[in-house]
This record gives C-alpha cells, sequence and structure tokens, in this order.
C-alpha cells in the first residue's frame, strides 16, 4: 500500500504504513490516504462476521498496513484489544466485546442503538485508536532502535487516553501540556495520578490556548525537534484513522443478521477523525446508508454539509459548551473528506486550502461537488445545551441508559436522520462520569462510576507546574530527555 498526500506533493515517492506512523503532516501541508481505498470481498465479510474485535482489526489493518508482518500485527491487535483493557462496561455487559451495542428500543419503526467506543482506560472513545498506537509505536522503535518525545497539549480527552496508552512503553515519554488548575477534578486525577517515569504532566500557568501556543513554538524550532526526537499522537495522525474503522465493522455486525442489509451510523464530531474512518469504511465496501455528522454549538461542519459553505471560526465564535470535546473552530481532517469529494484532484484541495488560509473558507454550493456529498451518504445536524439536557433525560427515562453530552448531541441529531428499516448507530464517545456537572443538571443525581474509578480523585498526583514560557518548556523536556 502507498500513501499519497491530499495535496499532491511528492507523488513519486512510496511512502509505507511505517512510513508515515510517526509523522504528521505531509510535507506539503497535506495529509496522508492511500493511493486507494482496499476494498472488502463478499467473501471476507462473510468470514470477518464471527471473528473477535481483536481478529477483526488484525484484518482490517493489514489491508492498510501491509510492510508489517501478519504475525506481529496480529500479536500487536490481539495484545490491545483485550477484556482488561476494556473492562469498563455497564453491569451485566461482556467486556470481552470490546464495543459491545446497546439496542435502545424502536423509533419511527427503526432500531436505535449505541455502539459503546468509551470502555477504554480513560473513558472516552480516544482509547480504541490510541491504545493501538501505544503498541504500534513501541513496536516500531524497537525494530529501529529509536526512541520518541511526544509532546502535546490537552483540555482533556486527548492527552489523558495518550498517556494511558504510551505509560509504560519503551522508547516512548511523553509530555503533556495542561491549564494548571483548569480542567474538571476527574479529569485532573486521571491523568495526574500516573506515576510511571516515562509521563510528564506539565501544568501549565495559562489557558489551554497558551498549551498550545507552546506546542506550536515548540515544532516550530526544527533544530529542537530533531534532536529531542518530537512528534505528535494529534488527530490526524493515520494510524489513529485507521483504528477507527475497525469499530464500523464491530457495529455493523452486531446490529444485523446478514451482509445484505444496510445500517446508518450517526457520529458526534469535532475534528472530523472518527467519520472520516466512517467514511473509509463506506468506501472499502462496508453497506452503510448514511453517514449523520452530528455538530454541536460549534457547528462548522453542520454548515458544510447543509450548505457547501466551509467557514472556519475565530477565536471568539468559538463557544465553549458542555460537550467540550467538538468545540472546535476547524476540522483538522476534513481535508481527507474533501480531497474524495473533488476525485481526488490535488491542485483543487490546494487551493481550496489556500482560500481557507487567505479569505477564512470556501464556498462548493455553486459547483457541482456538493450535490456528490449525499453520494458519499453524508447528512448533518447540530444540538445546543438544552437539546443535549433534554435528550439525556429523555433516554434515561425511556431507555434507563445514562449517556454522556456528546453521545446526547449525536442521539438527539440521528432522531432527525432515522430511515424506516434502516437500523440507526449512534457512537458513544465518552461515559457520562467525565462530564457530571451536566449529568447533575439533567438528572439531579450523580452519573454512574466505573469500579475501577472510585476514589479517583483521592489518588496521591504527579505533576511539574511551569509558567507560560516555550523556553522553560524546552528546558524541562531537554533536562528529561537525557540529552
Ligand atoms: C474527540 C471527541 C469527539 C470528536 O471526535 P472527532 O474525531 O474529533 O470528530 C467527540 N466526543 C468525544 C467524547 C471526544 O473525546
Amino acid at each position: 500500500m502507498n500513501y499519497v498526500s491530499t495535496r499532491g506533493a511528492g507523488a513519486g515517492e512510496r511512502h509505507s504504513f511505517s512510513d508515515i506512523l510517526l509523522g504528521g503532516l505531509a510535507k506539503d501541508g497535506g495529509l496522508y490516504l492511500p493511493r486507494e481505498y482496499p476494498r472488502v470481498t463478499a467473501e471476507e465479510l462473510a468470514r470477518w462476521r464471527t471473528l473477535s474485535y481483536a481478529d477483526l482489526a488484525f484484518e482490517v489493518l493489514a489491508k492498510f498496513a501491509d510492510d508489517i508482518a501478519h504475525d506481529d500485527l496480529r500479536a500487536l491487535t490481539r495484545r490491545t484489544y483485550t477484556a482488561q483493557t476494556y473492562c469498563n462496561v455497564r453491569d451485566g455487559e461482556d467486556a470481552a466485546r470490546i464495543t459491545p451495542l446497546r439496542q435502545l428500543g424502536i423509533e419511527n419503526g427503526t432500531p436505535l442503538a449505541l455502539l459503546e467506543l468509551s470502555n477504554g482506560p480513560t473513558l472516552a472513545f480516544k482509547d480504541m485508536a490510541m491504545q493501538l498506537l501505544g503498541n504500534l509505536f513501541e513496536y516500531t522503535l524497537a525494530r529501529t532502535g529509536e526512541t520518541l518525545n511526544i509532546l502535546g497539549a490537552t483540555s482533556g480527552d486527548t492527552g489523558s487516553a495518550a498517556e494511558y496508552a504510551m505509560r509504560g512503553k519503551a522508547g516512548v515519554r511523553v509530555f503533556m501540556l495542561s491549564p494548571h488548575g483548569k480542567m474538571s477534578a476527574f479529569q485532573t486525577a486521571q491523568m495526574y495520578s500516573l506515576q510511571d517515569p516515562n509521563i510528564f504532566n506539565l501544568a501549565v500557568e495559562g489557558v489551554f490556548d497558551d498549551c498550545q501556543d507552546i506546542v506550536k513554538a515548540v515544532s516550530n524550532d526544527h533544530a529542537f525537534k530533531a534532536k529531542h526526537k518530537i512528534g505528535t499522537v494529534n488527530s490526524i495522525n493515520w494510524a489513529r484513522v485507521v483504528a477507527q474503522v475497525v469499530y464500523y465493522f464491530a457495529g455493523y455486525f452486531a446490529a444485523t443478521k446478514s451482509n445484505d442489509e444496510r445500517v446508518s451510523f450517526t457520529v458526534p464530531s469535532g475534528n472530523f477523525g472518527n467519520v472520516c474512518a466512517g467514511h473509509i469504511a463506506r468506501m472499502m465496501g462496508l453497506p452503510i446508508e448514511q453517514l449523520v455528522v452530528a455538530t454541536n454549538e460549534n457547528d462548522v461542519l453542520d454548515e458544510f454539509f447543509r450548505t457547501g459553505v466551509y467557514r472556519v471560526r475565530k477565536a471568539a465564535e468559538t463557544w465553549h459548551t458542555s460537550s467540550p470535546s467538538m468545540d472546535i473552530s476547524k476540522a483538522s481532517n476534513f481535508e481527507r473528506f474533501v480531497y474524495d469529494l473533488l476525485g481526488r484532484d490535488p491542485a483543487r484541495v490546494v487551493q481550496l486550502f489556500r482560500d481557507v488560509e487567505e479569505k477564512g473558507g470556501f464556498d462548493l454550493a455553486a459547483s457541482g461537488d456538493f450535490v456528490r456529498v449525499r453520494e458519499f451518504g453524508f447528512v448533518s445536524g447540530r444540538s445546543t445545551h438544552a437539546d443535549r439536557i433534554a435528550t439525556i433525560r429523555d433516554v434515561f427515562s425511556r431507555y434507563e441508559t445514562m449517556i454522556d453530552t456528546h453521545t446526547a448531541d449525536g442521539v438527539k441529531v440521528a432522531r432527525e436522520h432515522l430511515q424506516p428499516g434502516v437500523p440507526m448507530i449512534v457512537l458513544e464517545t465518552a461515559q457520562p462520569v467525565k462530564f457530571g456537572e451536566t449529568i447533575r443538571e439533567a438528572l439531579q443525581r450523580e452519573p454512574q462510576r466505573p469500579a475501577a474509578f472510585v476514589g479517583l480523585e483521592a489518588l496521591p498526583q504527579r505533576f511539574d507546574v511551569l509558567p507560560a514560557d516555550a523556553q522553560r518548556v524546552k528546558d524541562f523536556i531537554a533536562a528529561h530527555t537525557g540529552e
């Protein structure tokens, strides 16, 4: 399998899966995609239906990571997708299923279900990909004898998923910046209670944007970056996207009896990484009817899928909402879909994303391209805080199921796109305990807390406080990387 950049540079070069695993953007600023999507045959789809999650992950990944020996890859997926790691299931559920499908009920003649993706160590769907990434990094670094220092900024979900994936991994260190005193007690405890010597929590005296600016400043110092082998694990990482393709297959098999049926998925979306994986599963031939993009008040993506206008928001128009992991001003993976939508024409992608830089967006409404959005199965909707509260209450009273704020955005929008006879699967992207304040507002009770998290906030915490100063962060990294 050869990978190409959405912006077309270096089209003659060969990039394997392992080549792009540790990198971020392509050199021309584009995102990597396979030269063509692998197709799934009817015979494969029939065989895959009965596989365990780990073996299904092997089959899907083997199509994209054909430069990793099959035995090694299978060992990696079996080590990653275990009942021990994905143990935070609801009472009575089978952790060995990794992503249990929870039927809610029949609405408008259509089965409505949740695909639980948040039973991993940090209770958010980011564990699904990040846990695999941890094992892939360790495997790849061991083969080349290299080390990697991951630098990131987090306001919650991504940072903790990365830390829990990389803890104790040989050859990897994590330096994670978070705004000092600005995260919830639960999120703070989740990250800062890690005692692994390869994990460094840097509590920055500032806000999340200061943390992000420091990461950018350090990354722009190319000499420092090369010397200290700095890498990232952000949402554009290709291996993360591919790992997410697997659960669309798992969800499809759980919701259907035969491979003649079609299903739709609703995906609570921010950076378009999760639903991009759904798009890829559909391009591989999985019988997906619709991909429903659900946003919160930060509705960049909903606006595009309704009107054809992509308009990046300014900081002052980016709202802090009660589904904070979807609070984005632009969607960093969106370029991958635009590339496919435009018939894989890199020259046009370059032009459009130049317009994003210079004019803040682009408009595909007038061109013939936008109508093709429906051929790709995409529709969308948005949700507000009031919708979230109403949906959390409704799902709890009707189905005795407590859902988190992001999943509530998904259920709200899914209900606007039900089609008779086509099962609708909403991806559950986090557990309610991570967003306790909104749960208490909606239900006047405490969120359910998996057993492993009882007493989390009382554990000893390990972190270093630093001023919002890139040089001080560089000094800290240099002092802790032994160079
Ligand atoms: C990251 C995240 C999302 C958004 O996913 P994208 O891949 O960025 O679209 C939604 N819900 C939760 C809980 C998340 O952590």
